[in-house]
């Protein structure tokens, strides 16, 4: 057996390093990287803003426990309240255990104001929010969930965007929605911005807490510092990670002091999260994406790289059915099967991720320019136009 769990069908190559907005392998073959990671790699790779932080804090202190103080997590933590809705942040080391975190924050507020039973939380088809027991629970992929024992219990799918079922499958039980602004592995599915207004609205009659799931479409994707800003809102509590470590392992659960006020000394921990080496990284982050203009360039750029996709589904009409998304958080809908398109843009030298509903993602770094976005269509164009892509 190969000596790693082979729980991840993998493509046969490997990447030595990386710079901006491009990767090679060892024989020097350059890829433009529109996967960053799967939008954890924000500011691409190798940005020297964040290998100076990691360098500085890797020479003063690498960890110490959450039993003490630690000034690089405490100054993490104002900078996110002060950016977002939030009034606390809990940090981890991924999005799943955001995710978690957010799912026991959610559960304590009921039970510490006295309605223990309201555990439950609607979630939405093709939503992802993580791998562990809970979070494939509120996933719902069965695929996902089965062969691993009980079911967690406490959560409810109802199809993506049929509100009427949402209202329909609503308990006394309901404690939160949980919900992806646009859903990522679902397959760039955006939730309207009026459509997340009203599920403000809903939990808000329900007294339900609003969840949202960010780890995916959070820190600057889609030209705001959190994609739920578009639609006016504030949730409850949010999970984000991916882009907010620039690739360095981090996450974070943002909450509002309300939804938090369940949880006192002893009812979560992590040995990791908020580690030094993470939070001067993540601050460094938030030094690039927080400065003026950085998120506006995101909308430009965003649109400039948009409007290039739909003229090149007009181009491939046979093969593109459909562009998708926000900022740069876009999707291809391709004709044909959407692996075989990502395994023959990698081929090619282009690097992006498959989604569900046959689309093609699109992740790049944040800080792309129009040479990059010239350098995507190209590769693009030759690849659809292959006669081995065509559908
Ligand atoms: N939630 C969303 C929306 C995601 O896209 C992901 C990862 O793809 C997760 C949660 C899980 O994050 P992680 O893989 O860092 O645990």
């Amino acid at each position: 057996m190969e000596p790693l769990l082979p729980v991840y069908a993998r493509a046969d190559l490997a990447f030595e390093r990386g710079d901006g907005a491009h990767v090679f392998d060892a024989a020097g073959r350059r890829y433009l990287d529109f996967s960053s990671g799967i939008a954890v790699t924000a500011l691409g790779h190798a940005h020297p803003h964040l290998i100076a932080a990691l360098k500085t804090q890797a020479e003063k202190l690498w960890h110490t426990s959450n039993a003490v103080r630690i000034p690089e997590q405490e100054r993490l933590g104002a900078r996110l309240v002060a950016a977002t809705f939030a009034d606390t942040v809990f940090f981890t080391n991924s999005g799943t255990e955001a995710v978690e975190c957010a799912i026991k924050m959610a559960r304590k507020y009921h039970s510490a104001h006295g309605a223990p039973e309201r555990y439950r939380i609607v979630t939405f088809s093709g939503a992802f929010h993580g791998r562990t027991l809970a979070a494939i629970a509120a996933g719902g992929d069965l695929k996902k969930i089965e062969g691993f024992g009980p079911k967690l219990d406490g959560f409810d799918s109802v199809p993506f965007g049929d509100w009427a079922a949402l209202r329909t499958a609503l308990s006394d039980a309901h404690g939160a929605v949980m919900i992806e602004p646009i859903q990522g592995e679902g397959g760039i599915r955006q939730v309207p911005d009026e459509d997340l207004r009203a599920l403000r609205k809903l939990c808000d009659e329900r007294g339900m807490l609003l969840i949202l799931d960010e780890v995916q479409c959070g820190v600057g994707r889609t030209g705001q510092f959190y994609a739920h800003e578009w639609a006016g809102i504030r949730p409850d509590i949010l999970a984000t990670a991916k882009g907010l470590g620039g690739g360095f392992p981090v996450g974070a659960c943002l909450a509002t002091e309300r939804a938090a006020s369940g949880m006192t000394a002893g009812s979560h921990g992590s040995t990791f999260g908020g580690n030094p080496l993470a939070m001067a990284v993540a601050n460094a982050v938030l030094d690039v994406i927080l400065a003026d203009g950085f998120l506006e360039s995101v909308v430009k750029t965003g649109a400039a790289l948009h409007e290039e996709l739909e003229a090149l589904a007009t181009r491939h009409h046979n093969m593109v059915d459909e562009v998708r998304g926000r900022g740069l958080m876009l999707g291809l809908k391709v004709r044909g099967d959407n692996r075989a398109v990502v395994a023959g843009l990698r081929t090619s030298g282009l690097l992006t991720v498959a989604a569900s509903e046959n689309v093609v993602r699109l992740l790049p770094p944040l800080m792309i320019g129009p040479e990059h976005i010239a350098e995507a269509v190209d590769i693009l164009d030759r690849a659809l136009a292959a006669p081995e892509m065509q559908a």
